[in-house]
């Protein structure tokens, strides 16, 4: 199978599987309708917040520390800029890291360049992932997202190797998949999706969707009928 069409066939498969998945979560809702219409500048800057404060935790996490600063009318720009760094460290405490995920913020909210990607990694404190979830899902522009569980996942099926960088696995999508930020949105959530449920840190293949086509499941399959055969 080409690279386009094990692309296709992938996303397919999960979509079918789990359905929409709603992304990105606005006020703790996922809804299929988010992806269709333009966010609201203040949902704008809930999902740049979010992006900010999901680095290396998990998103309940996020979920709990949006929530503080929701209740504190803090979920705001204005406001947010006139808070102090100790102020905001102890509303976004749940999300880890909370010194250091404070001052990314106030750096977020320094910037006021243009919407765009070399530009905006610039940004003390925000990588690739954290620009293009930016720029995904909260400006709708064509841009792949890629994180650890892509990595995981696209290395198991063999359409890349457990080192890639992020760049190049980003150019795999780019390159294979329409440029159309809604299939973006709805791929990216999907792997994720499929990475708690199936392709975990030790993978669940036995039922997985994505058998048929998973070179690391065809080759636990003959490492099975190689030692059956002994
Ligand atoms: S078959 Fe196993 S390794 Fe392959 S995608 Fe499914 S869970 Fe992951």
């Amino acid at each position: 199978m080409e690279k386009k069409e094990m692309l296709m066939e992938i996303y397919s498969t999960m979509l079918s599987e789990y359905g929409g998945q709603g992304w990105w979560p606005l006020r703790g809702e996922y809804s299929p309708a988010f992806k269709k219409r333009r966010k609201t500048p203040a949902e704008k800057f809930e999902i740049c917040v979010g992006a900010i404060l999901t680095q290396n935790t998990a998103w309940k996490n996020v979920e709990r520390a949006l929530s503080n600063l929701r209740e504190a009318g803090a979920l705001n720009r204005k406001r947010m800029e006139k808070m102090n760094g100790g102020e905001l460290a102890a509303l976004i405490t749940p999300a880890g890291y909370y010194n250091l995920k404070a001052r990314k913020l106030k750096e977020f909210l320094e910037y006021s360049g243009p919407i765009e990607r070399n530009s905006m990694l610039r940004i003390w404190g925000c990588g690739p992932e954290t620009i293009d979830s930016i720029l995904l899902y909260a400006y709708d522009k064509p841009v792949f997202v890629v994180d650890a569980y892509t990595k995981r996942i696209f290395s198991r099926v063999g359409l890349c190797s457990e080192k890639a960088e992020y760049g190049k696995l980003q150019e795999l999508f780019h390159r294979n998949l329409e440029k159309d930020p809604k299939i973006f949105n709805e791929y990216h959530a999907l792997l994720v999706e499929h990475a708690k449920r199936f392709c975990r840190k030790t993978p669940v293949c036995a039922g997985c969707p994505l058998g048929g086509i998973c070179k690391k499941a065809g080759n636990a399959i003959k490492k099975t009928i190689k030692t059956r055969r002994k």
